[in-house]
């Protein structure tokens, strides 16, 4: 389905992938959220990010949905509720003629301090994404790997800590999860995360003292945290004092790709539903039937049909995953 899910009753896609009248827009990601749309539904958070991000492409006319408000459309209704991926993510929610189906978007069941957490709606179909859908993928609670990054930084208090993080929602969640720990000391930003980061503190996430690294000088970097997107390069690194470099993403629980990505401290530290909470929401939505999209489907769908429910397989094109990086072997 190259245009992203569509809902034929009220007329609209859902993360459409090319430009289309009417879209609903789950969260700010780029492979979900994309410009040049006509009328625009979702959160008011996610609508700023599309606005930061696109300006007046990002939507002709823009329309803010709170969490459980509900929109007529014709015979269908539709509302969103929080998704728990990142600031303003929603799940979407349709009902037609008695018939309740909820799309998942990209989702997680952990607390998250930047976003409000994903909410259980039952319904009769349920759409879920399935990014790290194989029983091999299991997240440790992120308080403890933040725990190893703050032990590193005390073990080693003459080296910069540069860590790579996906500039929207996982660095702010790193920041976040870091003050909770109690570490208050300034952060150093990239440019590219930098942006971003101001709007979440202007859409009421404090994320403490900010700096941006541009303008530190070399010895100032010792011993502190340096935020950067995936796949900063070596060059850039270099300018940092004895540099170690770490990564926050679901994907450093393989190790190979760590190692690949000359990642000496990995973090598995995911904005996506691990395989346990995949499973378990299946269940708790108790939908008879579900559709797998946006990963690894197969897995999921045999674990569904094993409990019992029919499942299928929906092949979107055009989504990426951002959870630090394309998987491996694809
Ligand atoms: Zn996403
Ligand atoms: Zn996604």
């Amino acid at each position: 389905m190259p245009g992203g899910l569509y809902c034929e009753p009220a007329d609209l896609f859902i993360d459409p992938t090319r430009k289309v009248a009417r879209a609903v827009i789950t969260h700010g990601h780029s492979d979900h959220a994309r410009p040049g749309h006509q009328r625009v539904l979702a959160t008011r958070e996610t609508l700023a990010l599309m606005e930061a991000r696109y300006g007046a492409e990002a939507g002709a006319e823009r329309q803010a949905l709170a969490y459980g408000q509900t929109l007529r459309l014709g015979e269908v209704s539709l509302k969103l509720l929080p998704a728990g991926h990142v600031l303003g993510s929603a799940q979407v929610v349709l009902e037609y003629r008695g018939c309740r189906v909820v799309i998942s978007g990209d989702y997680k069941r952990r607390r998250d301090p930047t976003c409000a957490g994903f909410q259980v709606e039952t319904c009769d179909v349920f759409i879920t994404e399935a990014t790290f859908a194989l029983p091999v993928f299991r997240h440790p609670p992120a308080r403890d790997e933040i725990g190893r990054l703050l032990r590193s930084v005390r073990l080693f208090p003459e080296r910069s800590h540069v860590v790579g993080v996906y500039a929207l929602g996982k660095c702010q969640r790193v920041i976040a999860l870091l003050r909770e720990a109690g570490y208050d000391e300034p952060i150093y930003t990239h440019g590219a995360v930098e942006p971003l980061c101001a709007l979440y503190e202007r859409l009421g996430v404090k994320l403490g003292a900010l700096k941006p690294v541009a303008g530190a000088k070399k010895p100032e970097l010792a011993g502190k945290i340096v935020l950067a997107p995936p796949g900063f390069d070596d060059r850039w690194v270099r300018r940092f004092p004895e540099p170690l470099t770490a990564m926050a993403s679901g994907w450093m629980r393989v190790r190979q790709r760590a190692k690949q990505r000359g990642v000496e401290l990995p973090l598995v530290i995911s904005d996506h539903a691990d395989w346990d909470e995949l499973t378990e929401t299946m269940i708790e939505v108790r939908a008879p039937e579900i559709w797998v999209t946006h990963g690894r489907e197969e897995a999921l769908i045999r674990q569904a049909n094993l409990n019992g429910l029919k499942a299928r397989a929906l092949s979107l094109t055009g989504f990426e995953d951002e959870d630090g990086e394309l998987p491996l072997s694809s």
